[in-house]
């Protein structure tokens, strides 16, 4: 058993990138949560956080653009027994995924999704993505992007998120913390990562600017997640809340479905119909 997690892939995200970040405090609290390693399975899509299932020794899936978080709903429904969690990044999953991120909110898959938000497509070189702001100049966008930016926050908590954070790249305490909470969480959790593109758009210091960790704040209030998921829209010059801002218990799309044969009883079947020459 590899007791540090990482494997001997060679690292090729560019140096200063924030999917370090992501990366190791994910790889830390996977280890301190006592979780059994082979019942975790990590899933990925398409883009550069992607290469963060070949860095960590652990089982995995990549999925096509856009598709990571339906491939992770099929494995956490068949398999509700594993410990489901999703990377995707901003293109992925608010771009081609979209609507598999709030179908999957809306059911109340036990998954947690972790988004790698640098609002940009790093690895094809800088597009926009639907978090750029306005007048973010990429390879699609030279003039400057001219429209505003989803909240992907707002999003997710109007279709039935059960837990739903921010967390930056630079603030590792944070962003420990926060993922530590949501792998906690049984049923769908979501965490928007502010992650830096250190090649493409490198904005940490609007970020360390305004950032700030949620202090007073009740996360059973959908009122008051609401107000402070709004409080910074991307497009002013408004201060940026880290943390949980909402989160509730209800069972999940697998508790809810009916009962059922799952994947390891219709194997052992099998095996045993096999055994007894039938
Ligand atoms: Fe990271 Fe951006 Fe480089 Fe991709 S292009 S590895 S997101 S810094």
């Amino acid at each position: 058993m590899n007791p540090t997690l990482i494997t001997d892939a060679q690292n090729t995200w560019c140096p200063g990138c924030g999917n370090f970040s992501i990366q190791h405090q994910a790889k830390q609290v996977i280890l301190e949560s006592g979780i059994p390693r082979e019942t975790i399975v990590l899933v990925a899509g398409i883009g550069c956080h992607g290469k963060i299932v070949d860095y960590l020794d652990l089982n995995s899936f990549y999925a096509i653009h856009g598709r990571a978080i339906p491939a992770a709903t099929g494995i956490a429904i068949a398999r509700p027994d594993l410990k489901v969690i999703c990377f995707a990044g901003d293109g992925d999953a608010y771009g081609e995924g979209l609507d598999h991120l709030l179908f999957a909110a809306k059911r109340n898959v036990d998954m947690t999704v972790i988004i790698h938000d640098n609002r940009v497509y790093g690895l094809t070189t800088g597009q926009y993505t639907p978090t750029s702001p306005p007048g973010y100049k990429g390879r699609s966008t030279p003039q400057g992007n001219v429209e505003r930016p989803l909240n992907p926050l707002e999003l997710v908590l109007a279709s039935g998120g059960t837990f739903l954070a921010r967390a930056y790249t630079r603030n590792l305490a944070n962003l420990h913390q926060t993922i530590g909470a949501a792998i906690r969480h049984r049923g769908f959790s979501f965490v928007d990562v502010l992650q830096i593109c250190a090649t493409f758009y490198d904005i940490h210091d609007y970020y360390d600017a305004r950032v700030y960790e949620l202090t007073d704040h009740d996360p059973g209030s959908y009122d008051a997640a609401l107000g402070k998921i709004r409080e910074w829209d991307y497009a002013k010059d408004a201060p940026i809340a880290l943390g949980t801002f909402y989160t509730r218990q209800e069972p999940t799309f697998a508790e809810r479905l009916p009962q059922r044969e799952t994947v390891v009883d219709r194997m052992e079947r099998i095996q045993k119909r096999l055994a007894e020459g039938v």
